[in-house]
């Protein structure tokens, strides 16, 4: 059902699930069959151009069978031990675009999904911070995601990392806030300086008042530990106009955009801004 309803947002081809196989997805990697797609994330209380940012969101175009999510990738990559190639693949990508978009005049942060295993690597800030040097881009334009579920994995290496990507200026969020097994005291000691509540609670917010007292929870938690609210999943006005009333600062989902090609944001975001 998803399927059904992610084609019929996206407008991508979205193939018929087969498993995909460790050749096909090594080859993937060495030829970089990866592309980008950017959904935006809009800011309440924010006017003109920095009230949009951008999330990038990997897809492989496989040669025969289309674009492929990375709900089909992600774990067999992770599993593989080959999340550096792909990191590394989405980094250059996403900064080249970034500069790109720079140059020709639009400023826009940008966030960047990272797992488990990136973060438990020393070198993944020293590597950031020189990619982003090298193409003259601050280092306060980017955020890394990581969903919460991964976190807790590696403590101590990750906080390492953490830290040093924080200190070097680069934000943190955590991605499917509500659906992991942090407790408060680990998660608060990690350097975050954004909170996405996970879209289970927010799509269901409006008719569930289970979901609706965990979404009022995560925006007081953000409140409280300075973090900025990001709701995903808003999938119509009756949701972002409650969540704009309980205080969150920023949503993003269908309602607001759905995952677009790089070509496609700049139109996008002149039509959003035309007053
Ligand atoms: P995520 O980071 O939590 O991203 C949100 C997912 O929900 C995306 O799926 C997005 O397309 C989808 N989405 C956005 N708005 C809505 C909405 O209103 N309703 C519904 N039903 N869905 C919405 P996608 O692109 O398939 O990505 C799935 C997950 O794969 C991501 O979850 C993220 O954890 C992971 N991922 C994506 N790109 C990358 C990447 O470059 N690197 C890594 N390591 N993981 C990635
Ligand atoms: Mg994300
Ligand atoms: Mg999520």
């Amino acid at each position: 059902q998803t399927a059904i309803r992610r084609t019929k947002f996206t407008g991508d081809l979205k193939s018929a699930a087969r498993d995909v196989s460790v050749e096909e997805l090594r080859e993937a990697l060495d030829l970089d069959q990866f592309v980008l797609r950017y959904q935006p994330k809009e800011e309440f209380a924010v006017t003109g151009a920095s009230k949009y940012s951008a999330e990038c969101l990997v897809r492989w175009q496989h040669p025969t069978q289309g674009l492929i999510y990375p709900d089909r990738f992600i774990a067999l990559i992770e599993r593989q031990g080959w999340m550096p190639d792909l990191t590394t693949i989405v980094f250059n990508q996403a900064i080249r675009q970034q500069r790109q978009w720079q140059q020709d005049g639009l400023q826009i942060n940008l966030s960047i999904n990272v797992s488990a295993s990136d973060i438990t690597s020393l070198t993944l800030p020293e590597t950031i911070s020189r990619l982003l040097a090298d193409n003259e881009l601050d280092t306060t334009t980017i955020t890394l995601e990581v969903t919460e579920s991964e976190l807790m994995g590696e403590l101590t290496t990750s906080l390492d990392v953490l830290t040093r990507l924080r200190l070097k200026g680069v934000r943190l969020s955590i991605d499917d806030f509500g659906t992991g097994y942090s407790s408060l005291l680990q998660l608060f000691r990690m350097p975050f300086s954004e909170l996405k509540i996970d879209q289970s609670f927010v799509s269901k917010m409006v008719v569930d008042m289970e979901a609706l007292a965990i979404v009022q929870a995560c925006i007081l938690l953000g409140e409280q530990f300075n973090m900025r609210v990001v709701a995903e999943g808003v999938e119509d006005l009756a949701t972002k106009e409650l969540l704009a009333e309980l205080g969150c600062q920023v949503v993003q989902g269908y309602f607001i955009a759905k995952p677009m090609a790089a070509e496609d944001l700049r139109p996008w975001l002149a039509r959003q801004l035309k007053p």
